[in-house]
């Protein structure tokens, strides 16, 4: 029996930055550190392999950005006779719909029933359904990360210390459906560390936690740690945490040289109303300038199609954003995930449709012409699709500009924080984004431009 891990990509040909900022899938590595050695094992990334399925059963991890995908590739093995089993959040949370293309779904958290899965798999006995649980950090082991085998990654050094987050920002799918805030064991993530200095010798570490300061005290001993190890980092914090200045300077002392942000909106009703509490009456302009004076790279996440955007009030965003010296701001348009509570508040007000994500775009946006990030799928109160996504793609344009001082600025970051190679990927993505957006933004304009003639006539 080959079992074959997949991970199927949400986007590969635009320029969403999970076609470049190219990464392990991790949680991959876990199920199969887990599985029964009878089982011979192979991993199929999309981000580094030619899609071959070679094996006779395949795991798919599923989010929504991949759905339909993977939805497309699961039929297709299983009318060949392959056995398909389906996890992940978005099977989680959408459990019949992924078991309509599935021999087996596993609902939760894998890791603790894995091995039963596998045993069922040999002995032809799959259930249709496997109800996972959050794992106890007393039963977290070390990844092995040679299951990566010689793919090239971009930031190939990806772990997580924590699981879940303890916010409950509406928007948010991960938070709900990761089980309680857990954290790992500091001698297990140790080990993983030294894994990595020996596999990936000068890569710096990319924590993909949802929120890895959550537990203060965990925090501080993780970053002692890092410090003891001379190990350099990159996470994404809480705007409430990046505006901590204490905590940003010992994170700076222990070896961080960027971090990305969840800002959202600049406007607290905005951040109010998707219940993003942690953001409001915060100073994150100054902040901004103490990372840079800290030696750490700021990347902005800025979402926009929030209840409260409106035509004029992006504009303003997009005026002090500018006055704002982030090393990359990275723009997304609004995502209703199932089962959030902003997807429920919105299906019943008729802002958006009952698994959209499985809709094929329409003439009358551009999902079509966008990566995922930039897509559109529910009705706003002040912006049709085309309209929304041209200012998004406008602000990606104006905010990465490459102008001689935001390139001095953050190579004078990477020189002060000791990373001038993260500066370097600062400003490869930063460019890219700049580039590509201004690319994609006449597409919009001729899209626009055709619209309007046929609504005309
Ligand atoms: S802080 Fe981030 S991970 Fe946590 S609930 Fe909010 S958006 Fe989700």
């Amino acid at each position: 029996m080959k079992l074959v891990f997949v991970n199927i990509m949400q986007e590969l040909q635009r320029f969403d930055s999970t076609a470049y900022i190219t990464q392990p899938p991790v949680p991959l590595a876990v199920l199969n550190a887990v599985t029964p050695k009878t089982i011979e094992t192979a991993l199929l990334d999309e981000q580094a392999d030619r899609v071959r399925f070679e094996g006779d059963a395949f795991a798919f991890s599923v989010s929504t950005q991949n759905a339909r995908a993977v939805y497309d590739h699961a039929d297709a093995l299983r009318a060949a006779g392959k056995k398909v089993i389906l996890g992940g959040i978005h099977v989680t949370v959408c459990p019949d719909e992924a078991m309509r293309h599935a021999d087996a779904i596993v609902t939760g958290e894998a890791e603790m029933l894995w091995p039963a899965v596998c045993e069922d798999l040999l002995a032809g006995t799959l259930r249709e359904r496997y109800d996972g649980s959050p794992t106890p950090p007393s039963q977290m082991k070390p990844v092995d990360y040679r299951f990566f085998g010689e793919r090239s990654y971009l930031t190939p050094a990806s772990l997580f210390a924590t699981r879940g987050c303890n916010r409950r920002c509406s928007f948010c799918v991960s938070s709900r459906y990761m089980g309680p805030y857990r954290t790992k064991p500091l001698d297990v993530l140790e080990q993983e560390i030294d894994q990595l200095a020996v596999l990936y010798p000068g890569a710096f570490l990319q924590f993909t936690d949802d929120n890895l300061l959550a537990d203060r005290n965990y925090g501080a001993k993780l970053l002692a740690l890092l410090r003891r190890n001379k190990r350099r980092f990159v996470t994404m914090v809480t705007v409430d945490q990046f505006c901590d200045s204490a905590l940003m300077e010992e994170m700076a002392a222990s070896g961080c040289l960027g971090v990305a942000v969840g800002v959202e909106s600049l406007d607290d009703d905005n951040c109010a109303s998707v219940s993003k509490f942690q953001n409001l009456r915060q100073p994150f302009a100054d902040a901004v300038r103490h990372a840079n004076a800290s030696g750490i790279q700021t990347g902005a996440l800025i979402m926009v199609g929030l209840p409260h955007d409106t035509p004029e009030r992006l504009e303003r965003t997009l005026h002090y954003l500018k006055q704002i010296p982030c090393s990359v701001f990275d723009i997304r348009i609004l995502r209703i995930y199932p089962s959030t509570a902003l997807y429920r508040e919105m299906l019943s007000s008729g802002d958006v449709t009952e698994e959209w994500w499985l809709e094929k775009g329409s003439a009358s946006t551009c999902n079509h012409l966008l990566p995922s990030c930039l897509s559109m799928h529910f009705r706003h109160a002040s912006f049709d699709p085309m309209q929304l996504q041209h200012m998004a793609l406008r602000l990606i344009a104006e905010l990465n500009v490459m102008k001689q001082d935001s390139v001095s600025r953050i190579v004078g970051i990477g020189r002060r924080g000791h990373g001038l190679k993260f500066a370097g990927t600062m400003l490869f993505v930063r460019k890219r984004l700049s580039g590509q957006a201004r690319m994609l933004q006449k597409q919009v304009e001729q899209a626009m431009a055709m619209n309007a003639v046929t609504t005309m006539a």
